[in-house]
């Protein structure tokens, strides 16, 4: 059985000695001189009453008195003492929930406070892990080694209605049809993690005990809850505007911008793995006839499919990026070059043969594109030149006609290129 005190009571042993000398004190000198007294007095009850039997009274009367004294006395105390740790343990816990730096970091920091106030035998978090607006998972934090997810949140009561839900013993009451079915007995209570209309996560406790979680326990963690709400949402409007910053908003693949910081930080793992690291660079061929000839909205629409190709062709090693306009970037990680232009081909040959989307009733052409391969370090030694020598290669490829890629050797000078 586990304690049922958030907070474990450390009692200081100067304390003790403090408490004990006063007690000694306080029950020897009244002793002492009753004892005085006794002796000195000059009455016919020393007839009855014997001054050993008189002392020996009085000691027990009094003993008794300091007892309960000195016990409402430091149960006051440890119950202060109790109450300074858990102000303090709240404020450590505010403190490190502002240096959170992502969402996730929060639920972890949640769950370990929570789990180090011993209030309940299990402790779960499940938090929601979006990857689109639409699409997300179920994520969870537990310190039971369980299979993943017995409990489905998505079809979750909790989840619909926003509200908790506590069942005080699960041998006899209806459980939610969720319940993590290995838990028999006892009793569970959860609560929501609710921002808006919107029910981020689950904070789920587990007691062996049945009628186990009080209006006390249950307070105290949803003052948790409730510091760690704001956070959860701004650190959720962070990511999304971090999720903008780095998105192209027509095909919504990576933009420019995150591919800079991504190929950085890539080259300097291809450095520490002694790997290579390969780009292509793709262009698609006479896109401007697309947009004169059928509308700039049917050059939006091929430019989706585009990225769309890309995206189906490349291993989910490799990430693919707008560079701009009408040209798109692959970076495929630990990836020679020969492996890169079979990557490449697959792209050119499959974009060559997609259908195109209707347009008005006009159904768009099929395109090609040309392509660009380079890798580092063979053709390159940093990150800018990385870029410029597959742009140099994808040159080549429209100089010699494009629908076809290229790879950039030392011969592939772009002025030789531009007189040619
Ligand atoms: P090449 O085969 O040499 O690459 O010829 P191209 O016509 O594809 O190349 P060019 O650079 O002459 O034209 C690119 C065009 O792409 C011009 C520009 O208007 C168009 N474009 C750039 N961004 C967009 C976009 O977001 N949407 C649409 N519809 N067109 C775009
Ligand atoms: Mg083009
Ligand atoms: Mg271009």
């Amino acid at each position: 059985m586990f304690k049922r005190s958030p907070v474990k009571k450390n009692i200081n042993p100067f304390c003790l000695i403090f408490v004990s000398l006063t007690c000694s004190l306080a029950l020897a000198l009244p002793t002492y001189t009753i004892f005085h007294w006794y002796n000195n007095l000059e009455h016919p009850i020393k007839a009855h009453i014997g001054l050993i039997e008189f002392t020996t009274a009085f000691s027990v009367a009094l003993y008794i008195v300091i007892f309960f004294v000195s016990g409402i006395l430091f149960n006051k105390l440890s119950q202060q003492h109790s109450e300074a740790r858990e102000l303090k343990n709240f404020k450590n816990f505010t403190d490190i929930l502002h240096r959170a730096t992502s969402e996730v970091e929060v639920y972890e920091t949640l769950y370990n406070y929570i789990r180090n106030m011993h209030l309940a035998n299990q402790i779960t978090i499940f938090y929601r892990n979006d990857r689109s607006s639409t699409d997300f998972l179920w994520q969870r934090i537990t310190n039971e080694r369980m299979p993943l997810c017995t409990m489905e949140p998505r079809n979750c009561p909790l989840i619909k209605y926003g509200r908790e839900c506590s069942v005080k013993n699960i041998a006899t009451d209806i459980t939610c049809a969720y319940q993590l079915t290995e838990h028999k007995t006892g009793s569970y209570i959860c609560l929501p993690i609710t921002i808006g209309n919107q029910t981020l996560g689950i904070l789920q406790l587990y007691s062996k005990s049945k009628y186990f979680f009080d209006d006390l326990i249950v307070s105290k963690v949803k003052s948790y809850i409730e510091v760690a709400k704001p956070i959860i949402s701004s650190k959720r409007a962070m990511q999304q505007l971090n999720k903008k910053a780095y998105t192209d908003k027509l095909t919504k693949l990576y933009n420019r911008n995150f591919l800079e910081t991504y190929l950085e930080n890539q080259i300097e793992a291809t450095n520490l793995s002694n790997e290579c690291l390969s780009v292509i660079m793709m262009d698609i061929d006479h896109f401007k006839g697309v947009n004169d000839k059928y509308g700039h909205a049917a050059g939006d629409a091929v430019l989706v499919v585009f990225a769309q190709v890309i995206l189906r062709c490349i291993r989910k090693t490799d990430l693919v990026a707008r560079y701009g306009g009408e040209e798109f970037i692959a970076i495929l990680p630990a990836t020679d070059t020969k492996t890169a232009v079979g990557i490449a081909e697959r792209i050119r040959e499959t974009i060559a043969v997609e259908p195109m989307p209707k347009l008005n009733d006009t159904v768009l052409p099929p395109i090609t594109c040309s392509l660009g391969v380079a890798t580092y370090p063979i053709h390159a030694d940093n990150k800018n030149n990385i870029i410029k020598v597959a742009d140099i290669a994808l040159y080549k490829a429209k100089q010699g006609g494009r629908n076809r890629v290229e790879v950039y050797n030392s011969d592939l000078d772009l002025n030789t290129l531009m007189k040619e």
